[in-house]
């Protein structure tokens, strides 16, 4: 069966039994992790019930459709898609390539589905007295959110980006219900420091043993809590540092997507330059 993405025609390999397994199967996950910390974190008193949607990113699901226009050989190496459960059990990527095909070969399955999810999340967060949010693009990095935060006015959305929805977000031209973060790499530290400078927030990773200074009010630890919407705004940006996990753990360097500790404090000051002079 001929498949189009706009009116370019893609070769997708989905049988009926995987189409079928993709349309029976959830798309979104929970994260109880948010619940877990909303317990010993501040999370402004509130009870979040999160739910991820992984897709799988850049190419991984079909050759010549990009899930993530700007991402880099060494971010699509490490990304959090081979990281975690997915180390141990196949099953799990393959599920997410599954959820992806079906985004690429039957878009309205697709997003009828994802609408019915979301809303009963929001209706059972509701009778439970949560709050809920969404982030769905957890291995991708094609803005679903932002259309979904239009639908759903009264439930968050929010993502890690690498693209120019970072500077739109920083500008206030999204929905006020949607909330990114630029997702620094190798190859974007400039576009980092240009985000910061419009009042947006930047993420990055750093080794395990690099020393961070959290009592600097420009920092936060990202690795409280993944509820990024709740980190609040600074006109010169805020910097979210997270620590190596996993394969990623002993590889920083000066310039790397994984900062060492000369790499972490040339990027602090590049960017206080930055704010300084504009
Ligand atoms: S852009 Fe993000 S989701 Fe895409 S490959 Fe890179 S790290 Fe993974």
């Amino acid at each position: 069966m001929k498949h189009y993405l706009g009116s370019r025609e893609i070769s997708v390999e989905f049988s009926e039994k995987e189409q079928e397994r993709a349309k029976t199967r959830p798309l979104l996950s929970r994260d109880t992790s948010n619940a877990k910390l909303a317990k010993t974190f501040d999370l402004h008193g509130q009870d979040w019930s999160t739910w991820i949607l992984y897709l799988a990113p850049a190419e991984v699901a079909v050759d010549g459709v990009n899930l993530c226009p700007a991402s880099t050989d060494k971010c699509r190496k490490d990304c959090l898609f081979w990281q975690g459960r997915a180390r141990m059990f196949k099953e799990v990527n393959e599920a997410r390539i599954r959820k992806t095909k079906l985004l690429l070969t039957d878009p309205i399955a697709f997003y009828g589905k994802l609408h019915r999810e979301i809303q009963a999340a929001i209706k059972t967060a509701k009778r439970k007295g949560k709050r809920v949010a969404f982030r769905l693009d957890g291995t991708s990095d094609i803005g679903l959110g932002v259309y979904f935060a239009r639908v759903y006015p009264d439930a968050q959305f929010y993502d890690y980006t690498k693209t120019a929805r970072a500077m739109a977000f920083a500008r206030g031209s999204l929905p006020s219900n949607y909330h990114v973060t630029f997702s620094r790499s190798d190859t974007n530290s400039g576009i980092a420091a240009r985000v910061l400078r419009a009042g947006g927030n930047v993420a990055l990773v750093v080794d395990s043993n690099v020393k961070v200074d959290f009592n600097n009010p420009r920092l936060l630890d990202g690795d409280k809590h993944d509820a990024r919407f709740l980190d609040g705004r600074s006109p010169e940006g805020l910097i979210v540092v997270l620590k190596a996990k996993g394969s990623l753990k002993g590889q920083g360097t000066d310039a790397g997507f994984c900062l060492n500790q000369s790499g972490f404090e040339s990027f602090l000051a590049s960017t206080e330059n930055i704010s300084k002079v504009s």
